[in-house]
């Protein structure tokens, strides 16, 4: 008994036809792991990882050699000169906030140029929320660039805007819960480019989340200055329990670490407890995660696609990250797709996911995945606003195979009916 007999030989005989037309795809992100991979080998050989630097310090984590090594680390593969990988981080949110007003001071102005930011970071930012903390009480002024209506940045307009008090320019990867493309790193190179031709000596800060070896290069290998993300997504490979990274400039780094902790500790201190085993580990494996959960978003791109859903990015098209959407045209289909992606967690898997109202939006939300490190998104998981053209965004996949099974397991439910 083949685990294809619990579904409809019809769904079958097309996944069978998805597998030959996303073969030669799939293989191209093989050797894009491969590639990855073997920058983060020779990284971990160059600088000597020992058994000993796997076990954390206590205390105020003075002289925290594997902490200093996996900075180290972290720095070289991703094209920066120096960075702070730290389980103090709470979240990706945490480590951009620090970066962004770590860098800027009375009188400065932070410009976003892709858009309005990141839900959470709205809220950081003082674009939202009730203000309290925020950019604004301390004479920090934050703004930020539409997009053009077709999802591009508006190179014109960003030029016009720059000012001398524009202090930092960031740009934000991917695509978040709007309805825009991902940036790829090509593109937000032709950004940095941009931006210098008007003002060479601005910061230019990038939001990484999601991005993370989805492709071979990473935005500080074409120009920006510092960027930050989370490792509850691909850096952390799965494995790593809390965090968050900054990796850029030297001297930018020591100018946000200041944030971080308070001026004179900086990066100096914090203890890494128990992290650093799964922070090194997480790390070590996070082009193989990045690429499974690629893989799985292209099958899943394909296999709806053929089953006449919208989505982006389509199974062919180049991948900067790891979000998929899928147009499903009424919420219905959304919510039985969302519940029988939940049924196919690894974790969680008997539980039903309700649509529910959330802080900052204006519509109920759907989310579901189960995981094995709470919210995290490297792991296979979908979520999404109930209201046209309900969209679910779906991200992650530890395994190739789990991301296969859940969709084809989702698409038999909502769409060829539910098996017994
Ligand atoms: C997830 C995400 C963040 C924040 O990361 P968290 O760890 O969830 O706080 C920031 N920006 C973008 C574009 C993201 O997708």
């Amino acid at each position: 008994m083949s685990w294809k007999n619990d579904y409809d030989p019809k769904l079958i005989a097309l996944v069978d036809q998805i597998d030959k037309q996303i073969a030669p795809r799939l293989a191209q992100i093989d050797a894009q792991i491969v590639e990855n991979e073997a920058k983060v080998l020779a990284s971990f050989q160059a600088h000597h990882v020992a058994e000993s630097d796997l076990n954390g310090t206590t205390g105020y984590g003075h002289n925290d050699e594997g902490r200093d090594k996996l900075e180290a680390i972290y720095a070289e593969v991703l094209g920066g000169e120096d960075a702070l990988v730290r389980p103090q981080f709470v979240s990706g949110t945490h480590a951009i906030g620090v970066g962004l007003l770590g860098l800027v001071r009375p009188g400065d102005e932070i410009l976003y140029i892709t858009g309005k930011p990141y839900d959470t970071l709205q809220e950081v930012l003082g674009l939202a929320g009730n203000g309290v903390g925020s950019p604004k009480e301390y004479g920090i002024n934050v703004d930020y660039v539409d997009l053009l209506p077709n999802g591009e940045a508006d190179l014109p307009a960003i030029k016009a805007r720059l000012r001398p008090a524009t202090k930092v320019v960031a740009i934000q990867r991917s695509r978040g819960y709007a309805t825009r493309e991902s940036f790829t790193v090509a593109k937000i190179q032709a950004m940095i480019q941009a931006v210098r031709a008007v003002m060479p000596d601005v910061w230019i800060f990038v939001d990484n989340a999601y991005g993370e070896f989805s492709e071979t290069k990473e935005p500080l290998d074409v120009g920006a200055d510092l960027m930050a993300g989370s490792l509850f997504k691909n850096a952390g490979g799965g494995y790593a329990k809390t965090g968050g990274y900054l990796v850029g400039r030297q001297d930018l780094i020591q100018r946000v670490s200041y944030r971080f902790t308070v001026p004179g500790i900086g990066g100096e201190e914090g203890a890494t407890g128990t992290a650093l085993r799964d922070m090194y580990q997480g790390f070590f494996v996070s082009p193989q995660t990045t690429g499974n959960a690629i893989k799985g978003a292209i099958f899943e791109s394909a296999l709806l696609d053929a089953l006449g859903l919208t989505v982006s990015p389509k199974w062919d098209a180049p991948r900067t990250d790891l979000i998929q959407t899928v147009n499903f045209g009424n919420p219905e289909d959304m919510i039985k797709f969302a519940e029988a992606v939940q049924r196919h967690s690894p974790v969680d898997s008997f539980v039903t996911p309700i649509p529910e109202q959330m802080a900052g939006y204006e519509d109920q939300v759907i989310m579901a995945g189960g995981s094995f490190i709470a919210g995290s998104t490297v792991e296979f998981s979908g979520d999404g606003p109930l209201r046209p053209p309900y969209t679910l965004y779906m991200q992650g996949g530890l395994t190739f195979a789990h991301v296969k099974l859940a969709i084809i397991g989702a698409a038999q439910e909502t769409f060829f009916g539910k098996q017994d």
